[in-house]
């Protein structure tokens, strides 16, 4: 199909949840996708932080190829060797003790707010079910995770919402005073991804984690976009030098394909037993072979990589015309602009770059193994865009 054809067969089609850009990929290799009108672009938003070896990588494909050659799908009723693979590299890599495995972000922050309940009523009865989540956060579009998402824009139409959230601002003054006596756990995203690539503040974060853990309120660290070496270490938490007590992820963690990860920490290991929480799909053998490939290549050395690439594309950025700030962490990069985000990420894609916006904020989150080459046309590209 051409572009027109496969356009008119969606806009009568399918649901109209998307405003999209009148495009359509066919392939492409790295950093580097080819449209159907055989159009080449540079990618600088790794389909939403997802393709974290960009498309077409060999090792991936081999993966998942393997695993495909040998069972695509077995009910969580039985034993699954990819599954417990994964399972047991996140916990050797994270200091965690056990993984749940769903299929999104928003699926492993719901089994991480279940997680965080039970363990209240576990620990003190009913009634400590209060959570505590941040302002401008996102934790997904499912009714439970966008209650937990701390933006009005999100708390229209689709009421009675899930009872039980509060929001405070990024501070410790703030967490206190909505903190409470029925409060079980405070969710954060160390680097905010969707409300414009804003990384916490560090002496905030330890102070949160000093807190909660002197009440006992569990710390959910939302990683569903900056896990998976996106910010140069596995997880951004390791940026701030704290332990959470629950850690969920999802985008990255199987390189293109659909899973969530709900990874339990000390206090959190035995917290759900026999059916507490399940998925059909959920840790899904193709799946688990991918994500196995994706973290086993996030090595130290690889990560050491991620660093230096994301400081030489940072180190570029801030230099440009029209670029007011650079924010995030390693390869989740926020840029405030002096034009509009929306108007720059539409010329360039005419210009053949592909960028994200976050509220008034490009974001830029490329696939990890771009190559030097790569960067610089993109670079050149928005260069080009930011001055016009
Ligand atoms: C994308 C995202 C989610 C939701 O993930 P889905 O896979 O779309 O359900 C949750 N939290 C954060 C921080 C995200 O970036």
């Amino acid at each position: 199909m051409n572009f027109k054809e496969i356009k008119k067969l969606d806009d009568a089609y399918h649901a109209e949840t998307f405003s999209r850009y009148p495009i359509a990929f066919e392939r492409g290799q790295g950093a580097t996708l080819v449209d159907t009108e055989g159009r080449e672009y540079i990618d600088f938003g790794a389909g939403i932080a997802v393709n974290i070896f960009g498309v077409n990588d060999e090792a991936w494909k081999a993966a998942v190829i393997a695993q495909l050659d040998k069972i695509q799908h077995n009910s969580n009723y039985y034993y699954c060797e990819p599954q417990a693979r994964l399972a047991q590299m996140l916990c050797e890599r994270t200091g965690a003790k056990r993984a749940f495995f769903g299929n999104s972000g928003a699926e492993a922050n719901e089994c991480a707010f279940k997680a965080a309940r039970k363990y209240s009523f576990d620990q003190y009865g009913a009634g400590r079910y209060k959570i505590i989540t941040l302002k401008n956060s996102f934790h997904g579009r499912t009714l439970f995770t966008l209650t937990a998402t701390g933006q009005e824009a999100f708390h229209k139409y689709f009421g009675p919402f899930a009872e039980g959230f509060d929001y405070a601002e990024a501070s410790m003054s703030d967490i206190r005073k909505k903190a409470d006596g029925a409060t079980c756990a405070v969710a954060i995203e160390c680097v905010q991804g969707e409300s414009g690539v804003n990384a916490l503040d560090k002496n905030f974060v330890t102070a949160l984690f000093e807190f909660c853990r002197e009440r006992d309120i569990l710390l959910i660290c939302d990683e569903v976009q900056s896990g998976n070496g996106r910010t140069g270490k596995l997880f951004s938490y390791e940026h701030y030098g704290i332990i959470p007590d629950l850690v969920t992820t999802a985008k990255g963690l199987a390189g293109g394909l659909p899973i969530g990860a709900c990874l339990f920490f000390d206090k959190t290991e035995h917290v759900l037993g026999a059916g507490d929480h399940g998925s059909t799909f959920g840790g899904n053998p193709v799946c688990c072979a991918a994500a196995l490939n994706v973290i086993s290549r996030i090595t130290e050395d690889f990560l050491l990589e991620v660093q230096g690439k994301s400081a030489y594309m940072r180190a570029k950025l801030k230099a440009f015309d029209g670029v007011k700030e650079v924010t995030g962490l390693g390869f989740m990069i926020g840029l405030s602009v002096e034009a509009s985000a929306k108007e720059i990420a539409k010329k360039c894609l005419e210009g053949g770059l592909l960028v994200l916006t976050a509220h008034d904020r490009l974001r830029l989150v490329p696939p990890l193994n771009i190559t030097k080459r790569e960067m610089d046309e993109g670079l050149t590209i928005l260069r080009e865009v930011l001055k016009s």
